[in-house]
């Protein structure tokens, strides 16, 4: 029950972060919980036959592949880490939102890397449905393109009047 508490609470500050833009917080939400409606739920319950991969059709699709084990989805975590200059080794979702809630980084940037996982996985799912809906399949490259200028104009938005300088000059680097 413990352990349960402090899972919860490493994600729950980066699923509902300031920069995090409110659809991208409620898809994020459900997929830390294993609550999205994916394809190796939908197969358990006999109402999806084929439990392939939409994205890379290399293994059955399941949160935690698509998150960010699928090669589509690592190659948008790969860009958006390097965008970022973001050098956290794992790639697993749960793995990323602990590192956040424990890097030594500012609060500011720990803000902007929770709203840039939150996009990702919003953008990797949208990406997952367009697929499935309509057949049509975006690059990585864009895909990332667009993550990076909505979080690019959400922030600039709200952005704090009290920014630390180191802060203000990495966020106007990117
Ligand atoms: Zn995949």
């Amino acid at each position: 029950m413990l352990t349960q508490v402090q899972e919860k609470f490493h994600w729950s500050k980066a699923v509902w972060g300031r920069f995090n833009i409110p659809k991208h917080s409620f898809i994020l939400w459900l997929a830390v919980q294993h609550r999205l409606k994916t394809r190796d739920r939908l197969s358990r319950f006999n109402i999806a036959e084929d439990s392939a991969c939409l994205l890379c059709a290399g293994a059955e699709e399941s949160g935690t592949h698509l998150f960010f084990e699928c090669s589509f989805s690592q190659e948008c975590l790969y860009q958006m880490k390097t965008w970022l200059g973001w050098q956290a080794h794992t790639e697993a979702l749960q793995g990323l939102l602990r590192w956040i809630d424990r890097s030594r980084r500012s609060r500011f940037q720990k803000k902007v890397l929770a709203a840039s996982i939150a996009s990702l996985v919003y953008h990797v799912w949208q990406a997952r449905n367009s697929k499935l809906w309509h057949s049509s399949i975006i690059s990585p490259t864009l895909l990332v393109q667009e993550a990076r200028w909505q979080l690019k104009t959400r922030i600039t938005c709200i952005m704090p009047k009290q920014i630390d300088q180191v802060d203000k000059e990495w966020f106007e680097s990117l």
